[in-house]
C-alpha cells in the first residue's frame, strides 16, 4: 500500500506550537514510510476565513522546510464533492432535514453527550414542511459501538446514539459540516494515514461511520497529544497562543520532536534544518509518542 498522509490546517490564524506538533508528526510518519504528504486548507467557511491566514501558514510551513506533494487543496473549492456525498446519503435515506433552533433542542433534549445535548430526533418524528429551505441535514446514527485502534491512543469505543446523537452534515446556512468534508476529502485524496491532534479523537467515530455509509475505506488513525497552556486550554488563536516564528526554526523543530517523545540529540538544536529533518525522519518512532490526549507546554 502506498502511504498517503496529510496536514489539514484551518486558516483561522497563523500556526502555533500545537499545529507545528501535528504537522511534524504527520510529516515524519509519512516520510519515514516513503509516503506522500498532502496539504489541505480547511476553509469550508470561506467568508469567515481570516484574511491572509492561509498565505501565512504556507510561508510558515515553507520556512520550516516542509515539502508537500501535489497542489494544495482548498475545501472552499470542493462543494460539488460534498454535495455528491450528501446526495448518496439522501438516496439511501440516511439523512433528514432539521429546522430546530438551539433553543428548541435545549428545551426538548433530555440527554447529554460528549459534544453537548443529544438531538432528540424531533424532525425525524415530525418532518418539517418541505418548503422550508433553511433546513440543516442530520445523519441518523445507530445504537451500536464503533471501535477503532488508534496507533497512539489505543482502542477507542464510542456509541454514536448514546455519545453524540444524529449529527449535522450540512448546516442550515448551507455550509457543509466539517465531519462530512473531512471524510470526503480524505477519501478522494486517497489518504491512508491520518496523524492529527487528539482534540479530534472524539470526532473519529463519526468520521468512520460516514466512511461506512459512503463506502469509503477507513484510514489508519494516530492522534498526537494536544499542546495546552498552564490553564489546560488548547493552544489556539482564542487562547492567544504565539504564532510560530519563521526564525530559529531548528530550535522549534527540536522542541516539537521533544514534545512528541522522540528524544532528539541536543546537537539538532543548532544544526541546519536539513540535518534536523534528516534526524527526525530517520529516527521517527510513533511508539515513543506519549499516549496522552494533552500535554502542558509553555
Ligand atoms: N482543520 C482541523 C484543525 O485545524 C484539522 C482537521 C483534521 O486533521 O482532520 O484543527
Ligand atoms: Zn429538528
Amino acid at each position: 500500500m502506498q502511504y498517503t498522509g496529510r496536514f489539514a490546517p484551518s486558516p483561522t490564524g497563523p500556526l502555533h506550537f500545537g499545529s507545528l506538533v501535528a504537522a511534524v508528526a504527520s510529516y515524519c510518519d509519512a516520510k519515514s514510510q516513503g509516503g506522500k504528504w498532502l496539504l489541505r486548507m480547511e476553509n469550508l467557511d470561506e467568508p469567515r476565513e481570516v484574511k491572509g491566514a492561509a498565505d501565512t501558514i504556507l510561508q510558515q510551513l515553507d520556512a520550516f522546510g516542509f515539502e508537500w506533494d501535489d497542489a494544495v487543496v482548498h475545501q472552499s473549492q470542493r462543494a460539488e464533492y460534498y454535495a455528491d456525498a450528501l446526495n448518496t446519503l439522501q438516496n439511501k435515506q440516511l439523512i433528514y432535514p432539521c429546522t430546530c433552533t438551539r433553543k428548541e433542542i435545549a428545551d426538548s433534549s433530555n440527554a447529554s453527550g460528549i459534544d453537548g445535548l443529544i438531538y432528540p430526533k424531533t424532525c425525524l418524528k415530525h418532518a418539517p414542511k418541505p418548503t422550508n429551505i433553511h433546513a440543516a441535514a442530520r445523519v441518523a446514527v445507530l445504537d451500536k459501538n464503533i471501535t477503532f485502534v488508534d496507533r497512539i491512543q489505543g482502542e477507542i469505543t464510542q456509541n454514536l446514539a448514546r455519545d453524540v446523537g444524529d449529527f449535522i452534515v450540512k448546516r442550515a446556512d448551507g455550509l457543509f459540516a466539517y465531519q462530512l468534508a473531512v471524510v470526503v476529502d480524505d477519501a478522494t485524496q486517497g489518504v491512508t494515514h491520518v496523524v492529527r491532534g487528539a482534540d479530534l479523537l472524539d470526532s473519529t467515530p463519526r468520521q468512520i461511520y460516514l466512511q461506512q455509509l459512503l463506502g469509503f475505506a477507513t484510514p489508519l488513525y494516530a492522534h498526537v497529544p494536544v499542546a495546552v497552556n498552564l490553564a489546560g486550554e488548547k493552544l489556539s488563536k482564542q487562547t492567544l497562543a504565539k504564532p510560530i516564528s519563521t526564525s530559529l526554526t531548528e530550535h522549534q523543530l527540536f522542541d516539537a520532536l521533544s514534545f512528541l517523545g522522540q528524544n532528539p540529540p541536543t546537537e539538532i538544536k543548532n544544526a541546519t534544518l536539513d540535518k534536523g529533518w534528516r534526524w527526525a525522519i530517520t529516527n521517527w518512532k510513533i511508539s515513543n509518542v506519549p499516549n496522552l490526549r494533552q500535554i502542558k507546554s509553555i
